[in-house]
């Protein structure tokens, strides 16, 4: 029994079976027939790439890269690239599929697609981490494209990492090709907002969640693990809004301020220090308890698998704002549901993110720049809008908010496909 433990949570913890339990689930309440759930549960297409790169020291290094295209259904595919030494196809197939899904979800006119390299980026220098980003672009050039595949960040990479994708596709093109990525500096066609645009989704969706609770920003205590992109984000938008941040876990322990830290001054002490802790207005405290502290809402913004069948009901909050991609597994959503907490499901809790790549790609494409107040207003008419889509449907056909999100976007794919027709 003890062995068996370990790899059944090694299964829990597999991506790619989390995708497919939830996209089976959701295929089953919409009673889709055989042939479309074979259509919508493969990915299109996966490419694997080996790319040999010339290491600082002179010595040639082959790195395995991944670019799985979900869907091209309602549009070119869109989705980030990872660089970390734990990728795993698995994984990128996954994230491709939520990418499909969470487009249709904010009804976006774009299919899903990820990637991945294999590398540890803490170990590589400046110019080797663009040479991987150069020539992992070069092995996958005819593939993407401003109407075929637009990539953007991820984990461990940045608007730099975009700058030179799309400095290497417009080389080869011979011509300034903006709308290739998105998440590229404001300068280089980047969209204003972008870089906040995730966190500012996750505060837009907790919002709306907030009224179902009666509760205002300054009675919601919030507990934010990964103070990152999404996550530090989200905690100072949030702080600004008037939210209680009680505690901020990173990976290396947690900062606890039960009447609520000041946002700014940690990240702050962060950048001096290189750590969230030993902050002096916060007591230290242990990582994994942190996140089963009591309170409204809990912001996993840092990696998947962080809910699972063995900790899910130590959870003492009332809302569940998905930050992160694939935060909680397929066998943990039963324990939520039992024990009744609004969870709002990545697909839609981060899909800001997305949201604003689109309005990225849309500028790139018009030469035509927006300020900030319309792209974030924009960005708050879709959140909204899409909150009540999902709450509405989840209501109407008595499912919870993941059900009802991933219902409603395969029924919108599947509604593309039946359209399009079966080439042949
Ligand atoms: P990031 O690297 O900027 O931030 C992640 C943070 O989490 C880092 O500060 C890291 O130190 C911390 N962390 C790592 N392991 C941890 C652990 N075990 N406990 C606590 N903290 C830990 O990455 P990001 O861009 O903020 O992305 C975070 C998550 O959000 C990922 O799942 C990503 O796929 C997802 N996401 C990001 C965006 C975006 O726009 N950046 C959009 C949608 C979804």
């Amino acid at each position: 029994m003890i062995a068996e433990a370990p790899l059944a949570l090694e299964k829990e913890f597999n991506p790619w079976l989390t995708a497919e339990t939830r996209f089976n689930e959701a295929a089953e309440k919409l009673g889709l027939d055989d042939g479309m759930r074979k259509v919508l549960r493969s990915p299109a297409r996966e490419i694997c790439v080996h790319i040999p790169v010339m290491m600082d020291d002179g010595r040639i290094e082959v790195f395995t890269g991944y670019r799985v295209q979900h869907s091209i259904a309602r549009g070119p595919a869109k989705g980030g690239i990872r660089f970390a030494p734990d990728v795993t196809l698995d994984e990128v197939r996954a994230l491709s599929s939520w990418m499909t899904w969470k487009c249709a979800v904010v009804n976006i006119p774009f299919g899903g697609a990820k990637g991945g390299v294999i590398c540890d980026p803490t170990i590589l220098s400046a110019i080797e981490l663009e040479r991987i980003t150069r020539r992992y672009t070069a092995e996958i050039i005819e593939f993407i494209g401003p109407e075929r595949d637009v990539p953007a960040p991820d984990m461990n990479t940045d608007e730099q990492t975009m700058a030179w994708i799309m400095d290497t596709y417009s080389m080869h093109h011979r011509q300034t090709v903006t709308a290739v990525v998105t998440g590229k500096p404001v300068n280089l066609g980047g969209s204003r907002g972008r870089s906040e645009a995730t966190g500012r989704g996750c505060l837009i969706v907790t919002l709306q969640a907030l009224k179902r609770f009666g509760l205002e920003p300054s009675n919601t205590r919030v507990v934010i693990q990964g103070f990152g992109n999404v996550g530090g984000m989200a905690a100072r938008l949030m702080a600004r809004a008037g939210f209680k941040i009680i505690s901020i876990i990173e990976y290396d322990g947690a900062v606890y301020n039960p009447h609520g830290i000041d946002v700014n001054a940690l990240l702050k002490h962060r950048k001096e220090t290189g750590s969230i802790l030993n902050f002096a207005e916060a007591e230290n405290m242990d990582r994994d308890e942190a996140l089963f502290l009591e309170c409204d809402v809990l912001l996993p913004a840092a990696k998947e698998n962080v809910l699972h069948s063995q900790n899910a009901s130590r959870i003492r909050a009332r809302i569940l704002c998905e930050g992160a991609n694939g935060p909680t597994t397929a066998a943990a959503d039963q324990i939520l549901a039992d024990r009744r907490i609004f969870v709002i499901p990545d697909i839609l809790a981060n899909a800001g993110g997305v949201t604003v790549s689109y309005f990225e790609w849309v500028q790139d494409r018009q030469g035509f720049f927006w300020n900030e107040q319309l792209v974030n207003g924009r960005l708050e008419e879709i959140m909204v809008n899409s909150f009540k889509d999902v709450t509405g449907y989840g209501e109407k056909h008595s499912v919870n908010n993941r059900t009802a999100a991933y219902m409603l976007a395969l029924d919108r794919v599947a509604f593309a496909i039946k359209l399009r027709g079966i080439y042949a």
